[in-house]
């Protein structure tokens, strides 16, 4: 059940989580435990560190067995505790909605509120993630409806999340192990096609490779090169935005060329465009201006010798590291630098965005060296597009970065939306041209007499908000009312 590398904190997790399980079983008729232990492993693949680890162990105790969050608190402190609590969290407050029919898609928004409202540390969703990667990877034992309805809800809340956190491996496992479920013919019928397709290029992705790295040596560049498969998910998704056509897709075959720094990532794209014809406006440089998510490489798109068109996407180990692991590697370059670079505040593969990683990278590295951590300072920013604001009876209500006012009240009920006289932002009387801000506590005055004003389509941002305003224009117009 443990391996010999593992500490002796975690060795009595597994002993007490064991304990606290037995005599249960999971759906497959194993034995509960099985699942803590793979939650266990998971974890330790994506280099998390120990309180995690131990937290993901523990994850179901507090919720399912005997074992309460002060047992947990007396053995394993704070932090892990902490952790369970956050996850029991999670999982509790999705009960309570399990058997509404139509938890999808109305659910989707609250449960990403309910994330951000809960996941104030960032490691609790990296255990719910390896939670529910177990889960899809066991789904074949749940009835058909259960099936789809996780496998769903994976797609649309926890696959967008992991790839938030640049968690590359992850958002592929899982999108696929889920889209399998929810539309199995399509998934076979695009499996097929791509192992079709890479079967048909097999031997002449073998030559490019190799011209390849004949050229690479010329320049004295060091490389591994290899090629990278397209998942199924990503697929389909890529169909759709360009009407079925698969001559249409450029990243079929991709191969992946990792090098040592940023100077040798611009030389081996030179090369490359020396060997082949790049197509126009397919280079990507995402590492002068990385995705959102923190992700960086060059990519670009050519035509090779005998007319086939083959993605390349080059990038140093770092990034490749954090492509594929996100911001779980960032937990594991912690530890693996607690170094000059690291103390010097030195990591280049972050861009400005992202810099709240470096907070918590700092934060764990506190809890690492036994020092005490404000566990409150670690917010989340995973959706810097995003404002959450609150009611006054504390909902938490998300808008797109720069909502005004009636943004706020046509999202809460066109009624209100209409009748709008006047805004109190932290309880101050304030006006509807005023943008609101994170953490905004936002109350609406309203009055019966009031009638939506033509002026107000000024004050507005969101499309929702527009449509119904116009509406309500355009129908008061209509009647005369106006
Ligand atoms: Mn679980």
């Amino acid at each position: 059940m443990t391996n010999k590398n593992d500490s002796e904190r975690v060795k009595k997790a597994v002993k007490i989580a064991t304990k606290a399980h037995e005599g249960q079983f999971r759906k497959t008729g194993e034995p509960y435990i099985v699942h803590p232990l793979a939650v266990k492993k998971i974890l330790e693949e994506w280099g998390m560190d120990e309180d995690t680890i131990v937290a993901g162990i523990l994850h179901d105790t507090v919720e399912d067995t005997e074992l309460t969050l002060d047992d947990i608190k007396k053995e394993f402190g704070e932090s892990v505790a902490f952790l369970v609590d956050g996850v029991t969290k999670l999982s509790t407050a999705r009960n309570g909605m399990r058997d509404i029919d139509t938890y999808l898609p109305a659910t989707k928004d609250n449960f990403l509120r309910l994330m951000i409202a809960l996941g104030d540390d960032i490691r609790v969703l990296i255990i719910k993630l390896a939670d529910r990667l177990h889960n899809l990877r066991t789904l074949s034992a749940l009835p058909p409806d259960k099936q789809k309805k996780i496998a769903k809800e994976s797609l649309e809340v926890f696959a967008p999340l992991a790839d938030r956190l640049n968690m590359g491996l992850l958002r592929t496992e899982m999108s696929d192990l889920a889209f399998k479920y929810v539309n199995p013919r399509r998934f076979e019928e695009l499996k097929s096609m791509i192992d079709k397709y890479n079967r048909s290029a097999e031997k002449s992705l073998k030559k490019i490779e190799d011209e390849i790295s004949a050229a690479l040596k010329k320049e004295k560049i060091k490389f591994t090169v290899s090629g990278r498969v397209k998942s199924v998910y990503s697929l389909h998704k890529k169909l759709a935005k360009h009407d079925q056509n698969i001559n249409e897709i450029y990243d079929l075959i991709a191969l992946r060329i990792i090098v040592d720094d940023i100077t040798d990532c611009y030389l081996t794209l030179g090369v490359i465009h020396s060997l082949y014809t790049p197509m126009g406006g397919r280079i990507k440089d995402y590492i002068a201006k990385p995705k959102l998510n923190g992700y960086q490489s060059l990519h670009t798109t050519v035509i090779t010798k005998d007319k086939r068109i083959v993605e390349f996407q080059i990038r140093t180990k770092e990034m490749h590291e954090y492509a594929e692991r996100g911001l779980a590697a960032s937990f594991y370059y912690n530890e693996q630098k607690v170094t000059e670079n690291y103390k010097k505040g030195k990591i280049e593969h972050l861009p400005t965005n992202l810099l709240w990683i470096r907070d918590l990278q700092t934060t764990a590295a506190r809890l690492r060296e036994g020092k005490k951590v404000d566990l409150k300072k670690l917010k989340l920013n995973l959706f810097a597009d995003k404002i959450f604001v609150y009611t006054p009876k504390g909902d938490i209500i998300d808008l797109p970065a720069g909502s005004l006012p009636l943004d706020f009240a046509y999202r809460l009920h066109s009624e209100i939306g209409d009748h709008v006289v006047g805004v109190k932002i932290n309880g101050k009387m304030s006006n509807l041209n005023k943008k609101l801000e994170q953490g905004d506590i936002v109350e609406i005055l309203t009055s019966k007499n009031q009638t939506p004003k033509s002026s107000w389509l000024d004050k507005i941002i969101t499309p929702h908000a527009r449509q119904k305003l116009l509406h309500r224009l355009h129908k008061n117009g209509a009647d005369g009312r106006a």
